[in-house]
Parts: structure tokens; C-alpha cells; sequence
């Protein structure tokens, strides 16, 4: 497994407050939404901007290893193109040719799929790819790294920041203090920064853990993804490189942590016997994770020149892989805001410029994160009556090619006010 990378972050050298002028972007968080954001910023806006990234994680050598796998739909992959990440992934990732979704019984002697998509994804404006997740953290931490037009401060925290008519004032726990047109938290689902800007979040967790790990099996997938609908909750295989794949495990809380505590041999007979016969034995790459789930949305996705993007203004049920592309749709609908108000001669953090991103962003991601949470509601019980009513509704999708093409081009992020680099456009 492609581990989070042997690229550490190292500190730079940025001048303090005193010394900025023009228009500064300080970047609270270097993971997948942060990093991405960082880059795109530097690489695409106007060259007036400069940008400041603080990471408070630690180097790559202590970080932990994350063992998912994650779909990244053919806009985020314009995105990770544009900014020159994509070629680095594309050796490894894997693309996703066909998903098969059932809800049969584990003990059922056959599983036929109640819904499969195949044709809808041969285009490449639909086919959504698979890349590990230590992979992708790597890329973004190296081509930061390389990029002369961000300044990298890390390891540090964003602690705390105040406005006055014309910037923000931020300081950092190492001391340091910036300041900036534009903040920008991207500091995760527990964001500090929204929480010090006072801004709310509608949520709860769901008595539910996501199980993680890659699995090596026997025969080939052939880009084969399963979305199996389990009473506990969704269990997911996704095609990696090779013959190998990636599982996102959704179980009751307790039995989750049973299961990851028991002995490895209880949670592979487990497993097998989720993943049928199909790709002939399988074996652990490496020990499973667990991610608690949660549903979390912040009441506003903007403050004080303070915008929200990736988990920590949305956080998703995993079950149809999307939270990251939502992040990164946050980020390609930032960075148009950013560069249209700098054409304009406009101040980016004003009022006016974060109303559009936040207008732009907010119901597009309430809506999704509504969308998965009810299906995860529809499909994580075992009561009679809704798996009648969701196998009719499934069987009848499956049999309406217009509406398949339809939830294909919604997953592929391509529906809706689709901002202009993730349509595969220049800014
Ligand atoms: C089991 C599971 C499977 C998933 N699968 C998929 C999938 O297949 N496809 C998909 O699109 N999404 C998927 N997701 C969702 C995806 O993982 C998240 O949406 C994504 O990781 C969020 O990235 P982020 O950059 O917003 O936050 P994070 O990855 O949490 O990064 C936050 C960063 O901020 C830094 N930080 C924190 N505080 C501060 C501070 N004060 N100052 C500076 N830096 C700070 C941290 O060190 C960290 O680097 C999955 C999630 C789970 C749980």
C-alpha cells in the first residue's frame, strides 16, 4: 500500500505581517481540500495573489497511514489535471468500469445485483477513478513543496484571527502572526477556525463505523465496484491497482470495534464471507482502520473574510464516496470566486465576493449530504416492508437507461452550476 509519503512538509520562511502588501491567502489546513486549494491558487488565479499554507500535521514520516481508498468522480479529476496532479496519480489509480448494487442476504446461495451500471460509464466524462488515499496526501505534500508561489509554514496551527476593515489579523501557535485579504479554513471536520468564528453546525453521528483496509483476492476485478447493502450498513469493495481492492466497511459501532479487536483471522473469515467466492481468497494488506461516521453541516459556510471548504463545512456519509469531491467542488468554486473578484479589482474577502461562494456552495452540499443520509436511512435496516419498496425502486431504475445516465452524470459531478475547472475549463 502506497503509505502517506516519504515527502515530509518542512517549514518555510514567510514574512511577517508588517511586511505583506497586495492580496494574501493564508490557507488553514494542508490535507486533501487545503493542499489542493493551496495549489490551485498559486497555479491558476491571478499572479497577484500569493498564498500562505499552514499545516498543523505532523511530518509524513509521523503521520498515520490512512488505508482508504478514495473515488474521485471525473470533475475532481479536472481539477487534480489542471493543477498538475493528476499525472502523478494516474500510474496507480485505477478506474471504476462497472458497479454492481445488491441488498442480498450474506447466506443467500446467489446475489444477483439489483442495479448495475456498465455502458453509463464507458465515457470518459463519467468514469470515476480510484486512487490511495496516502497517495494522493503524497502528491499534494511534494508538489507543494515544489511550488515557488506558496509559502508553507508546517508543522503550525492556525489559533486564532480577528478582522479590521481591509485584512484579517492571524496568528499561529508557533507565535508568527500574517495577515491577509482571505482566510481560509480547511482545518477539517473539527475546525477550530469555524468554531472560533462562531459559526454552528447542524449534525449528528451515526451509530455507525466505516471498517477500511485494502485487500489482496486471487483473481482480477476487472474495475469492478460493489455497493452490497447490508442491515448494519453499507460494504463496499472498490477496485485498486492490481489484484487488489479497497473495502469501506460500514457496522454497527460495537461490532465494528469487536471485530477490528478480535483476532485477524475472525475479521478475514468476516470479510470473505461478505466478499463471496467471486475473487477467490483473499488476504489483509494491512491491519483495518476505523473511521467513526458523522453528518455535519455548517449553518454558514463564510464568516469575517473566512470561507469554509472540504470537511469543515460538510462531512458525509461515506456510502457513495463523495466527500471529498464536495471538498474539492468547494475548492474549484473558491478559487473562480477568488480570480473573478481579482479581475474585477474587487476586494476577495468582502462581503460581496463570499456571499457568491457561499450561494454557489452551500445548497449544492446540503443537498448531497441530505441525499446520502437518507439513503444510508433507506437501506440500513432489515425491516420488510423497505427492502420490498427499495428492490422495486432499484429494479426500476435499473431498467430506465435515461435515469441511469442521469445518476451517473450527477455522481461525475457534472450537473448543476458546475464551476469552470472542474468542467475541464480554464479560469
Ligand atoms: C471511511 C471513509 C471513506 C471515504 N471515502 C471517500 C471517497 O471514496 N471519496 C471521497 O470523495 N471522499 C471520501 N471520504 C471523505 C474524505 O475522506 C474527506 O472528505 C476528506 O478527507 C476531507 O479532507 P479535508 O482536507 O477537508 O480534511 P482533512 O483531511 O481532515 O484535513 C485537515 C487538515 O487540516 C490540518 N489542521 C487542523 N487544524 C489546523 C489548524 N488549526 N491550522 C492549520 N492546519 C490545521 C490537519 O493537520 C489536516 O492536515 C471518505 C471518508 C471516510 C471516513
Amino acid at each position: 500500500m502506497a503509505r502517506s509519503s516519504g515527502v515530509a512538509y518542512r517549514k518555510s520562511v514567510v514574512q511577517s505581517s508588517e511586511e505583506e502588501s497586495g492580496c494574501r491567502i493564508v490557507v488553514a489546513g494542508g490535507g486533501f481540500a487545503g493542499g489542493t486549494l493551496a495549489l490551485a491558487l498559486a497555479r491558476l488565479a491571478p499572479k497577484t495573489c500569493r498564498v500562505t499554507l499552514v499545516d498543523a500535521a505532523p511530518s509524513d514520516a509521523e503521520r498515520d497511514p490512512d488505508g482508504r481508498g478514495l473515488a474521485l468522480s471525473p470533475a475532481a479529476r479536472n481539477l487534480l489535471n489542471a493543477i498538475g496532479l493528476w499525472s502523478r496519480l494516474t500510474p496507480d489509480a485505477q478506474s471504476m468500469d462497472a458497479i454492481e448494487v445488491t441488498d442480498s442476504p450474506l447466506n443467500a446461495a446467489l446475489r444477483p445485483h439489483l442495479l448495475g451500471f456498465a455502458d453509463e460509464l464507458r465515457d470518459e466524462g463519467t468514469k470515476a477513478w480510484l486512487v490511495e488515499a496516502g497517495a494522493l496526501l503524497a502528491a499534494i505534500a511534494d508538489e507543494v513543496k515544489r511550488e515557488p508561489a506558496i509559502d508553507l509554514i508546517a508543522p503550525d496551527a492556525v489559533e486564532s484571527f480577528d478582522c479590521d476593515p481591509f485584512s484579517t489579523n492571524i496568528r499561529l501557535a508557533g507565535g508568527r502572526t500574517l495577515r491577509a485579504s482571505l482566510l481560509v479554513a480547511a482545518d477539517g471536520k473539527k475546525s477550530r477556525l469555524r468554531e472560533r468564528a462562531g459559526i454552528k453546525c447542524i449534525g449528528w453521528s451515526y451509530a455507525q463505523t466505516g471498517i477500511v483496509a485494502t485487500v489482496a483476492h486471487e483473481r482480477p476485478h476487472n474495475g469492478r465496484a460493489v455497493q452490497h447493502f447490508l442491515p448494519a450498513g453499507p460494504f463496499a469493495i472498490l477496485p485498486l491497482k492490481g489484484n487488489r481492492s479497497s473495502i469501506v466497511w460500514t457496522e454497527e459501532a460495537e461490532t465494528a470495534k469487536r471485530l477490528i479487536d478480535d483476532d485477524p483471522q475472525v475479521f478475514v473469515d468476516e470479510l470473505s464471507r461478505r466478499f463471496g467466492h467471486r475473487l477467490g481468497t483473499i488476504t489483509l494488506e494491512d491491519p483495518p482502520r476505523a473511521f467513526p461516521l458523522s453528518f455535519q453541516m455548517a449553518r454558514r459556510f463564510v464568516g469575517d473574510r473566512l470561507a469554509l471548504v472540504g470537511d469543515a463545512a460538510h462531512v458525509v456519509h461515506p456510502l457513495a464516496g463523495q466527500g471529498l469531491n464536495i471538498g474539492l467542488r468547494d475548492v474549484a468554486a473558491l478559487v473562480e470566486t477568488v480570480t473573478d473578484s481579482v479581475r474585477l479589482g474587487l476586494d476577495i474577502g468582502s462581503p460581496t465576493a463570499l456571499a457568491r461562494y457561499e450561494r454557489w456552495r452551500r445548497f449544492d452540499s446540503a443537498f448531497s449530504a441530505v441525499a446520502m443520509d437518507g439513503m444510508n436511512r433507506l437501506f440500513s435496516n432489515d425491516s420488510a416492508p423497505l427492502r420490498t419498496i427499495r428492490d422495486l425502486g432499484m429494479a426500476l431504475v435499473d431498467r430506465a437507461p435515461g435515469l441511469k445516465r442521469f445518476l451517473v452524470r450527477e455522481a461525475a459531478g457534472a450537473t448543476g452550476d458546475v464551476p469552470r475547472l472542474l468542467k475541464g475549463e480554464a479560469l
